[in-house]
C-alpha cells in the first residue's frame, strides 16, 4: 500500500486553510488542519507529520516563531516546512528562509503552485535520496544517519542545507551555477528563484563553521566546494608531521 504522505496545515483564515486541504486530499495527502500555534502544538506532539505548510500571520506566536522553534527542536527539525505568507518583499521571504523553512509561498498562490511545491519539498526529502558516506578534507557526511562532521566534531544542518552539501561532496571542486543547483537540489525549480540558492549556501556555510570556506563563490559561475580553499580552513597552524 502506497503512503499518504501527512501535511499539517497552520493557518487562522478557515477558507484558505479549506482550500489546501481538499487539493492536497485529492491529490494523496493526509491532512491535519491547526488553527493556531497552540493547537499546532499539540498535533506535533501526537504526530510528526512529513511537512508543514506554515502561515506567516497567525494569531499569537507567528509562524516565523515556530518555524524556529520546530527547528531547534530534535522530533521536528527534519519536517520539511513551507511557509505561506502574504508578505512579497525580499526581505521577508529570507527572514522566513532563515528561520529554517525549506521553501515559501506568497499569498495568493494558485492550487497548482502549491502542489508543485509540496511536491518539490518531500522529493528533496525523499528516501531515494540517501547516498553513499562521502569525505572531503576532514568533512563527513553519512546519509544513512543523517550526520555531518568537521574533525570529529558534529554539526548541525536544515535538511535543505543537508542535501545541498551532499551533492557538493559528491562532485567536488566542480563548480555549479545557480541554475545547475536548483535543478539537481530542489529537483523542480520552476517556482524557486535563483536568489534562494545564496539564502541556503550562506546557511550552509554558517552550519559548516570552520569548515564554512571550503563552499566557495567563483565569480560569474556559481559556486563549488573545495578540498582547498583560497582562506585556510583553520586559523590556526598546522604542525607539519
Ligand atoms: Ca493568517
Amino acid at each position: 500500500m502506497r503512503n499518504m504522505p501527512a501535511v499539517l496545515v497552520v493557518e487562522d483564515e478557515p477558507s484558505i486553510a479549506e482550500l489546501i486541504a481538499v487539493n492536497l486530499r485529492h491529490n494523496g495527502f493526509r491532512t491535519t488542519w491547526s488553527i493556531d500555534s497552540a493547537s499546532a502544538e499539540r498535533e506535533i506532539e501526537s504526530a510528526v507529520p512529513d511537512l508543514i505548510l506554515l502561515d506567516w500571520m497567525l494569531p499569537g506566536e507567528s509562524g516565523l516563531v515556530l518555524a524556529k522553534r520546530w527547528r531547534a527542536n530534535p522530533r521536528t527539525k527534519e519536517v520539511p516546512i513551507i511557509m505561506l505568507t502574504a508578505r512579497g518583499d525580499e526581505a521577508d521571504r529570507v527572514a522566513g528562509l532563515d528561520a529554517g523553512a525549506d521553501d515559501y509561498i506568497v499569498k495568493p498562490f494558485s492550487t497548482k503552485e502549491l502542489l508543485a511545491r509540496v511536491r518539490a519539498v518531500l522529493r528533496r526529502k525523499g528516501p531515494e535520496d540517501v547516498g553513499e558516506k562521502v569525505s572531503v578534507a576532514g568533512l563527513t557526511l553519512d546519509p544513512s544517519t543523517y550526520r555531518v562532521t568537521f574533525e570529529d566534531a558534529m554539526l548541525k544542518l536544515g535538511p535543505t542545507e543537508f542535501k545541498l552539501l551532499q551533492f557538493f561532496m559528491n562532485s567536488a571542486e566542480r563548480v555549479h551555477s545557480r541554475a545547475q543547483l536548483l535543478d539537481k537540489v530542489w529537483g523542480d525549480h520552476v517556482y524557486i528563484e535563483e536568489r534562494t540558492v545564496d539564502v541556503h549556501v550562506k546557511r550552509l556555510r554558517e552550519a559548516l563553521g570552520g569548515a564554512g570556506n571550503m563552499v566557495e563563490t567563483v565569480r560569474g559561475a556559481g559556486y563549488r566546494l573545495t578540498a582547498r580553499p583560497l582562506i585556510p580552513i583553520t586559523p590556526t597552524e598546522k604542525t607539519s608531521a
